[in-house]
């Protein structure tokens, strides 16, 4: 199997009260960017990665892709305004010699190789599969303040990333919601909207998303603590 990874890392980072990108951001001196190419070094499947990064971040990008030397090509563009844009201008510039694609979060630092390969693993069999985590805390609807219902958990799952699909499954559903005007928050959407089965293999708390500053000051941590 021949698979292109697409690594969304066109966030602007001012949910974290920062001025450089979100991916360049560095956690006990490694990038968050520069972390998620060495952990897809670890993947065989792959045959190209294609980053997305925000306007004026390409140089930055490109030099830290070099540092990483990687054995299959990196290729690096602006993303767009929001990240489906950012997935479907990374879609568009992968190789059609690939059959799967995997989307990643740069903001999801803590994603492993063997994640990467469970998820492309089980998109062979179904078209499409992603890394989730069932839903650990009771969740609460609430509107202005005051919990209104109780939803029940069960059943219930945190979407995660990587997210892996059948090449061409994963092309027609940006270009429907494209088309359709339909806004999605994680790439499985897409295929849910469209009836088409999507896999979920278990994660892991770690794999968390680098949202806030609070996200960034226990990243850190786990990465000092990673290095001993
Ligand atoms: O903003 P959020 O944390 O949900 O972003 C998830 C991922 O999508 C991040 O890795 C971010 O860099 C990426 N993204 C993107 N293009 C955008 C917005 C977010 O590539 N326009």
């Amino acid at each position: 199997m021949k698979a292109s990874a697409i690594v969304v890392a066109a966030g602007s980072g001012t949910r974290l009260g920062l001025t450089t990108p979100k991916a360049l951001v560095e956690l006990d001196g490694t990038s968050l960017l520069m972390r998620v190419l060495r952990t897809l070094a670890q993947v065989q499947a792959l045959i190209e990665i294609v980053v997305a990064v925000p306007q004026g971040a390409q140089q930055s990008a490109r030099a830290q892709a070099n540092a990483a030397q990687l054995q299959v090509p990196v290729k690096i563009t602006e993303g767009g305004a929001m990240r489906q844009d950012s997935v479907r201008i990374g879609l568009e510039l992968t190789s059609a010699e690939a059959d799967f694609t995997v989307v990643h979060d740069a903001a999801r630092p803590f994603a492993t190789g063997a994640m990467f390969s469970a998820c492309l693993s089980a998109a062979v069999s179904g078209g499409g599969a992603i890394i989730a985590i069932p839903a650990a805390d009771t969740l609460k609807q609430v509107e202005t303040g005051t919990i209104v219902a109780s939803v029940p958990r069960d059943g219930l799952w945190q979407a995660q990333t990587p997210q892996a699909f059948r090449r061409k499954l994963l092309m027609a559903a940006h270009e429907w919601a494209r088309r359709e005007q339909i806004s999605v928050t994680d790439d499985a959407q897409l295929l849910e909207r469209r009836g088409l089965p999507v896999q979920v293999v278990q994660g892991s708390a770690l794999n968390f998303k680098i949202t806030t500053r609070e996200d960034l000051k226990i990243a850190e941590a786990i990465a000092r603590f990673a290095r001993g």
